[in-house]
């Protein structure tokens, strides 16, 4: 049975009487396959599976972006009922920033570029937010997606810093079938939109194919993504990077593995995606 939780206090008792270990899955709701793909995973390693569902305002940096993102709970909780979840975590802003929160988690180097970047106090609010999850869950596992790459790098850096007991967990991308990655905002785009935007995934699919037959510079490869995205009018590129994978600077020449990512609005709508050059596939 699913259980729904609104307290700090509600959530530490449910936990303490949990089976460990416990895996953890943060989401601001609004859930589709890749959420679920996540929630099966934690579902599938460990006998108490938690989701959180919050739309955490500090990692917006535009008041607007977080009023209209979208929000169902009642849905969420059933889509949770149906992947077997133990307890989903429906806090209110006020229960996740208790009176006089002044707290904030700021990671370094990793959360400057890319998203840090176009994004500023974003991960400084993710960073924050996952902190106060893993403090108050206490799990053993915690599950992100690949699609969000940086996310999934500030908050291991954080975790290990801190020395919280969480092993960060990074899950493969779920795709539509003509390659746009699933995002809870692509419930935003008008039908001419969303049929422009799977030329993010073609993009990198280029640049990617382009890395595959010896094509090893930076530039080269920024340049065709950006040649992939001209050919699109409802495509405005924010930023495109093929970047090192530990550091995320951007890179001149290819050694070892490297990361294509970008950022892109269709319309009003922004999206990320990205694609891992992995050395020890080439
Ligand atoms: P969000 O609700 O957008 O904050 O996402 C919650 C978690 O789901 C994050 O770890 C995301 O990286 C992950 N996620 C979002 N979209 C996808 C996707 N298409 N495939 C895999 N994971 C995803």
């Amino acid at each position: 049975m699913t259980r729904v939780l609104r307290t700090r206090a509600e959530l530490r008792a449910a936990l303490g009487t949990a089976r460990r270990p416990v895996g953890l899955v943060p989401t601001m709701g609004w859930l589709h396959d890749g959420h679920r793909s996540l929630i099966r995973r934690a579902r599938a390693e460990n006998p108490t599976a938690v989701v959180s569902i919050f739309v955490n305002p500090r990692q917006f940096n535009r008041a607007d972006d977080f009023t209209k993102y979208p929000r169902n709970e009642d849905r969420d909780v059933a889509v949770c009922a149906d992947e077997g979840v133990d307890l989903v975590w429906a806090p209110s802003v006020d229960e996740v920033y208790v009176p006089g929160f002044d707290t904030t988690v700021s990671v370094g180097a990793i959360a400057g570029p890319l998203e840090g970047a176009a994004r500023p106090g974003h991960f400084d609010g993710v960073a924050t937010v996952v902190a106060i999850l893993f403090g108050l869950v206490g799990a053993e596992h915690a599950y992100f997606g690949q699609k969000d790459a940086q996310q999934v790098m500030v908050i291991r850096r954080m975790a290990r810093d801190l020395a919280l007991p969480t092993d960060v967990i990074a899950c493969p991308t779920v795709r539509e079938p003509d390659g746009l990655a699933l995002s809870s905002r692509n419930v935003h785009l008008a039908p001419r939109e969303r049929a422009a935007a799977p030329v993010l995934h073609r993009a990198l699919l280029q640049a990617a194919a382009q890395w595959r037959t010896g094509e090893r510079s930076g530039d080269a490869l920024r340049a065709t993504m950006s040649a992939v995205l001209s050919g699109e009018p409802l495509a405005t590129p924010e930023y495109v990077s093929l970047a090192d994978v530990l550091t995320l600077a951007e890179l001149d020449q290819i050694e070892g593995s490297a990361l294509l990512s970008l950022a892109v609005r269709i319309g009003a709508t922004r999206l990320i995606d990205n694609e891992l050059l992995d050395a020890g596939s080439a």
